[in-house]
């Protein structure tokens, strides 16, 4: 089976079961193997089958790679140790006086790691509303080297229009990155918009299963892609085989999982909105949300992610999180099974001191696959605790 030589382009679901998972060609196995190996048998000095050293580079990470490249409509993937080294090897593409404009309410460990790690090294960031383009012309300087776009946002699920804020960054010759953790290439593909690069923490849906730390990066761009492969390599923040494994065997379902979450997540979401306890609903397919349009044309689904604002604040938003008992009171997202926290206490702590003010009564749920009446009479019996 050659994939690459197929007259009509496979189907994302398809892609996502067989691209760079053709059977092992020295034993037939079905699966990819995972390649357990730190270095590599060469006939000759120098004569080596394509494998060296597994920092550089190894045959199940490959895959992966391979996969996650085509999921995304890029040429290029490159795995990660988390999504966290996966922005920390980006971020060493630049280098000081080096400016970058980062959409406001990114996730929280992008937010420390970009003010509290790499201004020490003189990078320099502004954070704005890029629901806002004006506002993100406006934050454009002769030295910004990149706009950095997290759409839907964490935790307040606003929705950034990648087409328009392409356009105006690649006015000024600045890339784009997206980190696309949330919607996954199922929901949206950041690359068919003009992005330059896509992020992934592949602990989230792409896994799938709330069993592996991982990040990818994947781009066309092949000067971009030289330099973050030799990056790569050169800082290490490579991903385990067997955590590679993980990550492949997570792709096979994203299709059926996301389509599952989205589901679960409107119905919920639309639930929610009706109820007595709760001031607010962020849900990007609910026409009440700000950006309602923008979704619709950017994304295929809402995905699995709602943020509401309890009516009573700090103390109805904790007391619910602690009161589910299907949902798992937890950090993290994009697992089968679904979790519920307060992100002002949990994810956000980091943020406090940010322009972006977490209401202390936001509660972040993270929508998994389950029945979802099981998921609705879980969350009204937690309301009664209030
Ligand atoms: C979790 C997350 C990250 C960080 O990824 P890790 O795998 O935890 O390092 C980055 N961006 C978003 C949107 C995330 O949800």
């Amino acid at each position: 089976m050659n994939l690459h030589s197929s007259p009509d382009p496979l189907h994302f679901e398809t892609r996502a079961i067989h691209v760079g998972q053709e059977p092992d060609s020295a034993t037939g196995a079905v699966i990819t193997p995972i390649y357990q190996t730190s270095t590599y048998a060469q006939r000759a000095v120098g004569e080596h089958l394509g494998y060296d050293y597994s920092r550089t580079d190894n045959p199940t990470r490959s895959a992966l790679q391979e996969c996650l490249a085509s999921l995304e409509s890029g040429r290029y993937g490159l795995a990660f140790a988390s999504g966290m080294a996966a922005i920390t090897t980006l971020l060493l593409y630049f280098k000081k006086g080096d400016h970058i404009v980062v959409a406001d309410d990114v996730y929280g460990g992008t937010y420390r790691l970009f003010q509290r790690v790499f201004t020490a090294f003189g990078l320099e960031f502004s954070f704005v509303d890029m629901t806002n383009c004006e506002a993100t012309r406006a934050a454009i300087r002769p030295n910004t080297r990149l706009v950095w776009i997290e759409t839907p946002t964490n935790p307040l699920l606003k929705i950034i229009d990648v087409a328009e804020i392409t356009a105006l960054a690649h006015e000024h010759d600045i890339l784009v990155g997206v980190d696309n953790t949330f919607a996954t290439p199922y929901l949206q593909r950041p690359l068919e918009s003009g992005a330059d690069l896509v992020m992934h923490s592949t602990t989230k849906y792409l896994g799938g299963h709330s069993d592996v730390i991982g990040g990818a990066i994947v781009t066309s761009d092949d000067v971009l892609y030289e330099r973050l492969k030799f990056l790569q390599n050169a800082a290490g923040a490579v991903p385990s085989p067997f955590d590679c494994w993980l990550v492949l065997r997570g792709l096979k379902t994203l299709a059926l999982r996301m389509e599952r979450h989205s589901e679960n997540a409107l119905h919920l979401a639309q639930w929610l909105e009706q109820h007595a306890l709760v001031k607010r609903v962020m849900y990007p397919w609910l026409p009440s949300h700000p950006q309602h349009a923008v979704a619709r044309r950017q994304m295929r689904a809402g995905g699995g992610m709602i943020s509401f604002i309890a009516s009573g604040g700090k103390a109805a938003a904790e007391k619910i999180a602690a009161a589910t008992r299907l949902f798992v009171l937890a950090e993290s997202l994009g697992g089968v099974e679904s979790l519920i926290e307060v992100p002002a206490a949990m994810t956000h702590m980091s943020v406090a001191n940010s322009p972006l003010q977490v209401d202390a009564g936001l509660v972040r749920l993270s929508v998994g696959v389950e029945n979802v009446y099981d998921l609705m009479t879980d969350l009204d019996q937690a309301f009664e605790s209030v």
